[in-house]
């Protein structure tokens, strides 16, 4: 039975994190998507801003400005209405239209820069957040997002698995890098033999070989190798890619297979570790991350010419 609301909460932040840890089709999987705000970033967003109240960094009144693909500028502006900062989203066009509307209805101001890719916005909100009254949270460099996976997420889901059982592999797509560098060192701390994979996609294999393209996996391979993973990725054993039609595909089957209604990147999360499993007999736990909800891509993949029937729902291609 669960235990968690016994008493009354005080702030829609107290709801964040002790999500779910569900086995689905032999994989282990943290169900990041029932976040407050509808993403894994919910973490991250309350953590880098406390831990900058707390350095003195943030006074009522401030300005939160950040760079984002959109579910950390979701994040962000949920806690900026709780605390009463001001916040400025800096995202790029073509990203899906939900993440704007709902940065938008916690009361965010959306600032437009660059093309799908973060490198403009990020310019850009380097450029706004030195200014006074402004705190740019930067979570592509910080390592208080890389702490609070290490700290927080990461012992979650230790103490989650069955009695005795320990990671062998985790697999995460890199956006900033922070889930898998940070759930990745505290599994190290108890498995040092943990394989660690990045996980991005195959038409952007910029952690492999360097390029940058379209693709279809929101929120991961954002067009740059971020300094989180400059600094860490030699903890990260392999790359492994997805092909975005394959990572669509697979969302769309959790969702009618069950239940499980989230996006691309958790499609893609589910594929890439059932090919670790396949690949690698011997390691048998493997922890993955569904890290943002099906709504936030209503009008791109559910809605209008979008819905697919059935018959359309091919097997994604095992792998590339
Ligand atoms: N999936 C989704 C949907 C995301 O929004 C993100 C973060 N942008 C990730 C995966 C990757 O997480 P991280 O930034 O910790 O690498």
């Amino acid at each position: 039975m669960a235990t968690r609301y016994t008493s009354v909460s005080t702030s829609i932040l107290d709801a964040i994190g002790d999500t779910p840890l569900l086995e689905v089709e032999g994989i282990y999987a943290k169900l990041e998507f029932l976040n407050p705000s509808g993403s894994i970033k919910a973490r991250i967003a309350k953590y880098m801003i406390e831990r900058a109240e707390q350095a003195g960094l943030l006074k009522p009144g401030d300005t939160i400005v950040e760079a984002t693909s959109g579910n950390t500028g979701n994040a962000l502006s949920m806690v900026a209405a709780v605390k009463g900062y001001k916040m400025l989203v800096v995202m790029p066009e073509g990203l899906s239209s939900e993440r704007v509307a709902i940065s938008r209805a916690y009361g965010a101001e959306v600032v437009f820069c660059g093309d799908f890719h973060v490198n403009a916005a990020l310019e850009k909100a380097r450029e706004l957040g030195g200014k006074p009254g402004h705190f740019c949270p930067s979570q592509f460099e910080s390592e208080w997002n890389v702490e609070e996976n290490r700290v927080v997420l990461g012992p979650e889901i230790l103490a989650q698995l069955p009695p005795g059982v320990l990671p062998d592999a985790l697999v995460a797509g890199v956006g900033t890098g922070g889930t898998l560098i940070g759930v990745g060192q505290a599994f190290r701390a108890v498995n040092p033999d943990v394989r660690l994979f990045a996980m991005e996609p195959s038409e952007s294999c910029t952690l492999l070989c360097g390029e940058v393209a379209l693709h279809q996996i929101e929120g991961i391979s954002d067009g740059f190798v971020p300094g989180i993973f400059q600094r860490h990725g030699a903890l990260v054993d392999e790359v492994t890619s997805v092909a975005s039609a394959d990572a669509v595909a697979s969302m769309r089957q959790l969702a009618r297979r069950h239940g499980l209604f989230c996006g691309p990147s958790s499609g893609a999360h589910l594929l890439a570790a059932k090919r670790v499993r396949e690949l690698h007999p011997e390691l048998k736990t493997v922890v993955t991350l569904f890290c943002d909800k099906g709504e936030k891509y209503l009008q791109d993949y559910f809605m209008g010419s979008a819905v697919q029937d059935d018959s359309e729902l091919a097997e994604p291609s095992p792998f590339v």
